[in-house]
């Protein structure tokens, strides 16, 4: 008899962004007058940097003619790009990485939800709360979640690593035995991030305990304080524990392109099995490798021209980030991250939880926001908005927010 795979039916939905869109278009439809700000966004919103567009350009034109035409792409990445990435995101910063460690993919999502199939089924997983949802629900998937409780927020099986006000967003090391840990810094949802001495603590616990590190560094690119790593390379022992997923969305606007790479050290094993190989073997059966033209678009972002238009860009999201969070300071909220991510975590108001704060901010000052709850149980009573819309609509909602208090 045929079946399906019921781990999915089991996932609770995605409520989150959903609910969210349904509350603001029965606003909008309620008051069809009313100028609505999204800071909900989680997506980039400036175009590609010129450079990048040159190299797109140049690449389908290649793409035109016999002598120059490329098909399938090798299946762990062109080397003109693993050796970009290797010079500018780690030998540049003193990181220990091989080019023949980098595993070119189509994004940091894919890598982050598929690296959980090169471990056991039964291992146990430690997850930050809030956190990115899908490192968790891809291992919902693959039935590595247990029940979910619907009280809690929480699945049986999971660890979750509460970051919180209260441990200043550094979640304890976990007390229980733990296979496989995700990381994300600087985080989303919250904006916070690790210096070098926090993540060492995790470097070590986890040599230390058999546990192998999944670090997310999605947002390395807007890191401005001096002490924070922007690759988990940068810290010794790192080797031995650690994966890192990086990703070309956040960096340099490739959300729609789809570039991304996994980085696994070659003495990186399991009762003496290379993760690298067990990577590239399912990388080399599952998929294709991602396009030449987009692959040359990312070569494009690390050329001297394409790193200075990416670094105003950047600068561009980070005024914003800033704006909002000195603007929430001055309006008295208890305000997190900005600094070293595009995303600002605040403090709902006294009485009120995340969904209220929601309405409330959309009732008045016509701001979409999202409920830190969506992200986990720990996000409750916390609130996110995030660097990408425009300067002056960014300006604006601060101005709004500002005048409630009036
Ligand atoms: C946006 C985001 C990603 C997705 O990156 P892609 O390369 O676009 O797939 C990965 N991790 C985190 C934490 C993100 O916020």
């Amino acid at each position: 008899m045929n079946q399906i795979n019921k781990d999915y039916q089991r996932l609770p939905g995605s409520y989150l962004f959903a609910e969210v869109k349904r509350r603001q278009e029965a606003y909008e439809k309620a008051h069809p007058d009313q100028n609505v700000i999204r800071l909900g966004v989680g997506d980039v919103t400036l175009p590609l940097a010129p450079a990048v567009i040159e190299a797109l350009h140049k690449a389908v034109d290649e793409q035109a003619d016999a002598s120059t035409f490329k098909g399938y792409a090798p299946d762990h990445g062109y080397d003109f790009l693993r050796e970009a990435i290797q010079k500018n995101d780690f030998a540049a910063r003193g990181a220990d990485v091989k080019v023949d460690e980098i595993v070119i993919s189509d994004g940091a999502k894919s890598d982050s939800s598929n690296i959980q199939e090169i471990f056991g089924p039964d291992i146990k997983i430690a997850v930050g709360d809030p956190v990115y949802p899908v490192y968790i629900d891809s291992n919902i998937m693959a039935g590595r979640g247990g029940d979910y409780n619907e009280e809690t927020g929480k699945w049986s099986d999971l660890v979750y690593l509460s970051a919180t006000a209260e441990n200043d967003f550094k979640p304890a090391l976990p007390e229980e035995p733990v296979d496989l840990v995700y990381l994300c810094y600087p985080n989303n949802p919250t904006g916070t991030t690790l210096n070098t001495a926090d993540l060492q603590k995790w470097v070590d616990w986890a040599n230390e305990n058999d546990a192998i590190l999944i670090f997310d560094s999605a947002y390395e690119s807007f890191i401005t304080e001096e002490d924070v790593p922007h690759s988990i390379f940068e810290l010794p022992g790192s080797r031995t524990c650690a994966i890192e997923i990086r990703s070309f969305s956040k960096r340099a606007g490739f959300t729609g392109l789809r570039l991304g790479a996994t980085i696994i050290p070659q003495e990186l094993e399991i009762d003496g099995v290379s993760l690298l190989d067990l990577w590239k073997r399912r990388i080399s059966t599952k998929f294709n490798g991602a396009p030449y033209i987009v692959q040359r678009a990312g070569e494009a972002s690390y050329s001297e021209e394409g790193k200075a238009q990416i670094e105003e860009i950047l600068a561009y999201y980070r005024r914003n980030a800033i704006l909002i969070k000195e603007g929430l300071e001055e309006a008295g909220y208890e305000v997190f991250g900005g600094v070293n991510a595009p995303y600002v975590w605040l403090k709902t108001p006294a009485g009120m939880d995340s969904w209220d704060f929601f309405d409330f901010l959309l009732e008045n000052a016509q701001i979409v926001g999202t409920p830190g709850v969506g992200f986990g149980p720990s996000g409750a009573g916390y609130f996110r908005l995030t660097a990408f819309n425009t300067y002056e609509k960014t300006a604006e909602a601060v101005e709004r927010i500002k005048a409630l208090n009036k």
